[in-house]
């Protein structure tokens, strides 16, 4: 799977380098998607929180909890062997894979909202797709340590190209594998995240956890939420793309 992967990335860094000597985007374009994308993100991040804070204030009708839906939609699925925990912090939800553990905010583990009966499904429908081997999932966990060592070695070369009046020669190649990993990272990542979401809403619907007519509160949420993962990958791809322009001009 690794092999697959890194044969993957080399074969989409190689595209992005011929692609570029042929598009050649000048500067000043750059400083406005640099602006675009900066914007995007914002009104992304901005939507999540006021989706989420209005949503985390409307109950649902049949009262069950984050933790309760869950179990109900892993349940269905076959899943016994993953653990429901209770975590601290603001929209800290994640599923750990490794140690197969479903994490839940206090909020959205104890609440009975729209909200937090949408981010429990949705962190349930990782659950599943790690169950059922979803491709794109397995491939996000196969990138995972490769981005840890990239969020290791970046801020040396930005500070790198900081103190040497820019970046260039061997740091700039390594800045762009860099960002080549974290797009490649981002870009596996939004059907991971918009098939845990789809999941999510079939199955609070197909358990009764919710009526259809309380769904428009959950599909806020998480479709604000899918934003965020959208404006990482053109981020992230932005980045990438400058970096290469950059290594064309030198
Ligand atoms: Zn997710």
């Amino acid at each position: 799977m690794g092999c697959d992967l890194l044969v993957i990335s080399k074969h989409s860094f190689k595209t992005m380098i011929t692609l570029l000597a042929f598009a050649f985007i000048p500067q000043p374009i750059f400083i406005l998607l640099f602006i675009f994308v900066f914007i995007f993100a914002l009104y992304a991040q901005m939507r999540v929180s006021s989706a989420y804070s209005k949503n985390v204030q409307i109950p649902s009708r049949g009262h069950i909890t984050g933790r309760e839906a869950a179990e109900a939609v892993m349940g269905r699925a076959g899943i016994d062997d993953v653990e429901i925990v209770e975590i601290p912090g603001h929209l800290t939800d994640h599923y750990d894979p490794l140690n197969k553990q479903l994490c839940l905010s206090s909020e959205n583990y104890r609440g009975t909202s729209l909200a937090a009966l949408g981010v429990a499904a949705h962190e349930s429908g990782h659950a599943i797709q790690h169950k059922v081997g979803y491709k794109a999932l397995q491939a996000r966990m196969a990138l995972i340590p490769a981005t840890q060592i990239t969020s290791q070695i970046l801020p040396i070369v930005i500070i790198g190209g900081f103190f040497f009046g820019g970046i260039g020669g061997i740091m700039l190649d390594i800045g762009i594998i860099c960002y080549a990993v974290l797009t490649l990272f981002q870009l596996i990542t939004l059907p991971v995240e918009f098939d845990a979401s789809r999941r999510a809403k079939v199955e609070l619907v197909g358990l009764g956890i919710l009526d259809r007519d309380e769904m428009p509160g959950v599909n806020e949420t998480l479709d604000a939420a899918a934003l965020t993962y959208v404006a990482a990958f053109i981020t992230a791809l932005l980045h990438l793309l400058w970096l290469l322009s950059m290594r064309r001009n030198n």
